[in-house]
């Protein structure tokens, strides 16, 4: 953003490492794919439309989505984006931990300052962001209900891609 003029539109794929505790739907090291866009007049509407004709596409068939309000510190307001879980359609599993929706990514409108830091006059230029991890799309597509077994060595299960 400090080098280019806007429109921008860019897609960042990248290995991440994160210290937490593993389970079914959390690892240590997964991909994440982050967007971002900064135009003129774009709000979260644009953002929705999107990212749902992107699931539509990726899944084959349009996906119930929410979004939860949540806090990321370069985007106001911040909002966790879930889809229905698509491995027990909604009624609970180890992969959505029994709630029914699996937590896709984290996104929201680019913050003011994050814009002004830029050199962008946030009355003009607006934008979203957004990171999803890619693993849990792929689980979410191909039926698998623990992400541990991407990079668990165990060769019968990477065979089958
Ligand atoms: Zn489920």
């Amino acid at each position: 953003m400090e080098k280019n003029n806007p429109p921008l539109r860019i897609i960042v794929p990248g290995r991440v490492f994160r210290r937490e505790a593993t389970d079914a739907s959390h690892e240590i090291n997964f991909y994440h794919l982050e967007g971002l866009m900064i135009d003129k007049d774009i709000s979260a509407a644009n953002f929705k439309a999107i990212i749902q004709d992107f699931y539509r596409e990726f899944f084959g068939k349009p996906l119930k989505i929410r979004f939860i309000p949540s806090f990321f510190p370069f985007v106001e307001p911040g909002f966790q984006v879930d889809i229905s879980c698509l491995n027990c359609q909604g009624r609970g599993c180890s992969a959505c931990q029994q709630s029914g929706w699996l937590e896709m990514m984290g996104a929201g409108m680019v913050h003011p300052n994050v814009l002004k830091n830029s050199g962008l006059n946030p009355k003009f230029w607006q934008g979203f962001a957004f990171g999803m991890g890619i693993e849990r799309l792929v689980m979410m597509k191909y039926k698998i209900n623990d992400i541990r077994l991407f990079y668990g060595g165990d060769l019968r299960f990477l065979k089958q891609f």
